[in-house]
Order: C-alpha cells, then structure tokens, then sequence
C-alpha cells in the first residue's frame, strides 16, 4: 500500500523531500503556518497554525509517519502528535535539544565535543558580564528560531555593544534592564575552515555517513559547498562525534552537523535534526540524495550508500536567480529553483557542478560562480 509521509514544513526542503519521495512511489503531505507555495507546486499541503489541534491531529491521520523540514517548528505540535501514538521522526528529545543553541551547546560539552565558550543572556547586565568574560570578538544570537545568520549580532568593540544596547532600550521601552528574548554570546573564532557532517541512522541501529563538506558562507548565510572534502582524520573524528550523538537519541532519519576547523580539530557550531543545504549536492552527485536517504530511514527501508559518484560544487542563489539558460550551457551543471518570490537576503535555489567529465577540474565551478550574484540585503 502507498505509503505517506507527513512533513511539518513547507519550504524548499520539504519540496525536495517530496519530490524524492515521489521517485520513490512515496506521497507526502506538507503542513505548514505560513507560506506553503514552495512545496505546494508539487505536492498537497495544509496551511494552518501549529497550535490548531483539530488540524494537525486531521492531517496526522493521513500519515504514516511524521517529519519535519526545520528545527523551528513548536515543539508543542511534535508533542501533540507523539502523544497521540503518532510516530515522529528525528525524536522530540533530539528536536528539543537542536532547536535551541544554549541546549545544544551545553548537551555537546556534557559528551565532552568542543564549542565556542558562551554564555547564557537575558538583560543588559548579563550581557555586560558575558563580554567582559569572553572578550571581543564575540557573537550574540537568539538561543531559538535563528537561521541564515538572522538573529544574530557580532560585536567587536565596546562601541558594537553601546549601539546594540541602545537599540534594545528603544525597541523595549520602559524597562531598560530587559530584553524580550533569551540569547548566548559566543566567542568569536578565528577558524582554518568550515564543514560539515551528513549521518543517516535507521530504526535498527545502522548508520551511514556522506563525506565531509566544506562550506563558504557570506553575510552569515552558506554560498558555497563542496564535497567531498577529502581529509580522513577530519572525515575519523566527524564521524565518531555524529556516532556518539544518534546513539544517545537512538536517532532515526538525517541528521547535519556543523563544524569549525581549529588546528585539525573539530568544534561543533551548531546541528539540524533534517535534510541540510550543505548537502544539496547530494542529489546528482552522491550515490544516494540526502532526501532519498531519509525517506528510506522513515520507512524501514535499507539506507543507500552514502558514497560521492564525483566531486560537486554546490552555489546557493540568494536574493536573485541566474539565468537557467546560461547555468544548463555547462555540462554537470544542474539547475534548482525553489519556485520562491525573489526577496534579497532569501535562498531562491542553487546550483550544483558535478566534475563527471573532468575530474580534478576547478575551472568550471569558478566560471560558474561568477554567474551567480548574490544580492544579500
Ligand atoms: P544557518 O542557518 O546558515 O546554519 P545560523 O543562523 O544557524 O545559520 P550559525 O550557523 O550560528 O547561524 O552562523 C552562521 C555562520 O556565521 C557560521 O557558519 C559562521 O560562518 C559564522 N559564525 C557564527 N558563529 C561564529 C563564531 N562563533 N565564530 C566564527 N564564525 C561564526
Ligand atoms: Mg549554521
């Protein structure tokens, strides 16, 4: 009988979920609060609040199994449907812990994985304190909903920390002593690099890796990837880290982790209980999609290799599309748009550069970088 996954989210990733799913004789339904048209274009979606019971529960009860697209989803609403004996996948326990950085990076210290030091902020005078403990440069982000870098604030000096005072104090009002969120300041590091780690972990235990990727970001937000990023002591350590963590969850489906290269050692920035962008690349250049593999780990099906069929160069298209035309005159060039309104500083698609008929070669990838001008705010 077909199967059917619900997804908690509309956007990009769970389009390309469900268009993986599709291949795979798969339906998928999508519900989401906001804005649903991405994954709509290809697949059933629901548009109606997470905190709407009768809704989520109506939509549950044509799924055989839950998921979810981001991190930012009310905890509240996994909750609902778990109670409901409806099973959700990556578990509520890996979702409550991923969703916010001052759980995450304290859960990572306690498995003794490296960090940034930070510190928990609430007000002005913990923040003041916070500073004067790990000294400038440091990052202020919101503990939840932060993505693509929103949320956040770098702080160099003391005159970056008077302005972004002042700016609560006129955002607040009244009450200068108290911000409305809840905050880490991080310390600002000065790392070789940046990477990250794709496992995937089924119902009876197995776990599979993609490589390493190695990731560019611009403004805060991921412009570049490629993979693999061949350096096996760096690939020894991701993979044991990624071991360590689905085991405590007894994990099932995708999980991404985010790292910082410091002197060949690797700190964790952050993670994403789902499919990730870094991993787009996937799709045409690894034996198995990030988005089949998943699909697969829901439904009790053997996972797929995880194994790069040739090096990829992936390029995030923010703010404005290149021309389709201009990126397919590339052999191993492959063309995503996400069917979003175009909007500066937001991800519209991306494009990914297999090597298939010029192994080692950079060239193309640099040309084809060239194409894509990001428009960032
Ligand atoms: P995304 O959704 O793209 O993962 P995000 O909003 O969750 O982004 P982070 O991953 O915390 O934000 O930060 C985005 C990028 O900003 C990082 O990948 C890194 O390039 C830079 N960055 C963030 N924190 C630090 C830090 N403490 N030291 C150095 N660079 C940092
Ligand atoms: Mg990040």
């Amino acid at each position: 009988m077909t199967k059917t996954i619900g997804i908690l989210g509309a956007g990009q990733l769970a389009r390309m979920l469900a268009l993986a799913a599709h291949e795979l004789g798969v339906k998928t339904i999508c519900y989401d609060a906001n804005d649903t048209s991405s994954a709509a274009a290809v697949t059933q979606t629901i548009q109606a609040p997470f905190e709407d019971k009768e809704s989520l529960l109506a939509f549950a009860s044509d799924c055989d199994v839950i998921t979810y697209e981001t991190e930012s989803i009310p905890l509240a609403a996994a909750e609902l449907l778990a109670n409901e004996g409806i099973e959700v996948y990556p578990s509520r326990r890996a979702l409550a812990m991923m969703q916010n950085r001052s759980l995450e990076k304290t859960f990572c210290r306690q498995l003794g994985i490296q960090t940034a030091e930070f510190t928990l902020v609430h007000n002005e005078e913990e923040l003041r304190a916070a500073v004067f403990l790990l000294g400038y440069p440091c990052v202020l982000k919101t503990t939840m909903l932060g993505y693509d870098g929103k949320g956040q604030y770098r702080l160099k000096d003391d005159n970056d920390l008077s302005s972004l005072i002042s700016s609560w104090k006129n955002n607040v009002g009244a009450d200068p002593g108290v911000c409305l969120n809840e905050y880490i300041l991080e310390q600002w590091l000065e790392h070789d690099g940046e990477c990250s780690l794709l496992s995937v972990r089924d119902h009876d235990g197995h776990i599979k890796h993609y490589p390493l990727t190695y990731n560019q970001h611009q403004h805060g937000m991921l412009a570049y990837s490629r993979a693999p990023y061949p350096d096996p002591s760096l690939q020894k350590k991701a993979n044991e880290i990624a071991e360590r963590i689905l085991q405590h969850f007894s994990y099932v489906g995708v999980l991404a982790i985010e790292f910082f290269i410091v002197d060949e050692e690797l700190l964790i920035n952050e993670m994403a209980p789902r499919v990730h962008n870094s991993f787009h690349w996937t799709i045409e250049g690894a034996t198995t999609s990030q988005f089949a593999n998943h699909i697969r780990a829901l439904l009790h099906w053997p996972l797929g290799s995880c194994e790069a069929i040739a090096s990829s160069h992936l390029f995030n298209c923010i703010g404005q599309l290149p021309s389709c035309e201009s990126i397919l005159s590339y052999p191993g060039a492959y063309y995503h748009d996400y069917g979003k309104m175009a909007r500066p500083g937001r991800k519209l698609g991306h494009v990914t550069w297999c090597d298939f008929n010029h192994p080692g070669d950079t060239e193309i990838a640099t040309v084809l970088w060239s194409e894509i001008n990001n428009i960032y705010n």
